[in-house]
């Protein structure tokens, strides 16, 4: 066990970073901070920060030395660097999983999850033959380094392969099938050292431009046998990980059951209404699985829940968002909104 006082030490400074530290600080932590950049929404909340870049085993290791335990909230730290490190958690293999769509689809399947049809491409001549073996529309997204929609191109026809290809930059790749969903939702869940498991309710999640827009709980339109599948799926990811810490996994609802969509070995965007909307937050449970501290409760703490994102110039806003007095504003302290940044989230607890 960790104990409070601790320090626990975090790659990634950006807002998950932040809500973690908070978090962290509730519990009597201090938080260290390493991350690129000289500053990042997590500065301001963390007790120290590091600059360094994650490709440093030496120096991402010298990081370590200094903290009683360790973790992660961004996905593209280079599991090279962590492979050597003692306590850290969530274990690297999550994210040698989560950084790679080939090795991730396979992953979830091997453990009974259903995924879109997929083929790897690693050519333009690949790609015509998944196309053809695919049909279209489907959707090339780059193997790694994907988020928030990035490295993904949709191919309405086969017509527009080299086209995408080109647009992905010709990066190893898959191509998916597109799903037919009804709806997009996540489930998230905390384990504990000892195997203990907490999950949150279903998430539906709402989408635009590939960022998530807004998030609800518990997720209505899905059939709750779908929900039950989808559930028992991320917690046999998790064991087989021997997983410590907050996973989160997305599916596509559609008639036949829930679709694998990809894990972040992380906390999640669309688990941000924990914080006021559950009797614990993800954060909370995230940093006490770590430290091995007993989880808390992941019941909802209304009836329903929606927490919505601030993208870009929507966090301007704030003042005519506080008009109502059941909002509760999350400002990530970014600055001016670039347009597609996640600067805050708002949430209401009905
Ligand atoms: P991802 O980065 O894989 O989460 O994709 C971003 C968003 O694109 C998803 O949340 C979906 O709205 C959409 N999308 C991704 N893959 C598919 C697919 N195979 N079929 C239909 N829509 C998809």
């Amino acid at each position: 066990m960790i104990p409070p006082g601790s320090t626990i030490g975090i790659l990634g400074g950006g807002q998950l970073g932040r809500m973690l530290a908070i978090a962290a600080a509730n519990l009597g932590y201090r938080t260290h901070i390493y991350a690129p950049g000289v500053s990042g929404p997590a500065s301001e909340v963390a007790a120290r920060w590091t600059r360094g870049h994650y490709e440093d085993a030496a120096a991402v290791a010298a990081f370590a030395a200094q903290c009683d335990v360790v973790t992660y909230e961004f996905e593209n730290v280079e599991v090279s660097s962590l492979l050597r490190l003692r306590g850290i958690h969530p274990t690297p293999r999550a994210l040698e999983v989560a950084q790679d769509r080939v090795i991730e689809k396979s992953f979830a399947a091997d453990q009974g999850g259903r995924t879109a049809p997929w083929r790897a491409v690693d050519t333009l001549e690949g790609l015509h033959q998944a196309i053809a073996e695919l049909g279209a529309p489907a959707i090339l997204k780059t193997r790694r380094f994907g988020y928030d929609g990035k490295g993904q191109e949709r191919l309405n026809s086969p017509e527009r392969a080299a086209a995408a290809w080109a647009g992905i930059k010709g990066a190893p790749a898959v191509l998916e099938g597109f799903v037919q969903f009804s709806g997009e939702f996540s489930i998230i869940l905390a384990r504990g050292i000892e195997g203990q498991i907490e999950r949150w309710d279903a998430i539906e999640n709402v989408h635009r431009d590939g960022i998530l827009r807004t998030s609800r709980a518990p997720a209505q339109g899905i059939s709750p046998e779908h929900v039950e599948q989808a559930g028992r799926l991320a917690v046999r990811l998790a064991e087989a990980l021997d997983y410590v810490g907050v996973l989160a996994c997305e599916f596509f609802a559609t008639d036949d059951g829930p679709v694998f969509n990809e894990m972040a070995p992380r906390v999640h965007n669309s688990g941000h209404w924990t914080i006021e909307g559950a009797v614990t937050s993800q954060f909370e449970n995230h940093i006490r699985a770590i430290c091995g501290l007993p989880l808390g409760s992941a019941r909802l703490a209304g009836t329903s829940v929606e927490m919505r994102n601030l993208i870009g110039a929507e966090s301007d806003d704030w003042q005519r968002i506080l008009e109502d007095s059941a909002a509760h504003l999350h400002l990530y302290g970014k600055g001016a909104g670039r347009p597609g940044r996640k600067m805050g989230h708002v949430t209401r607890v009905s």
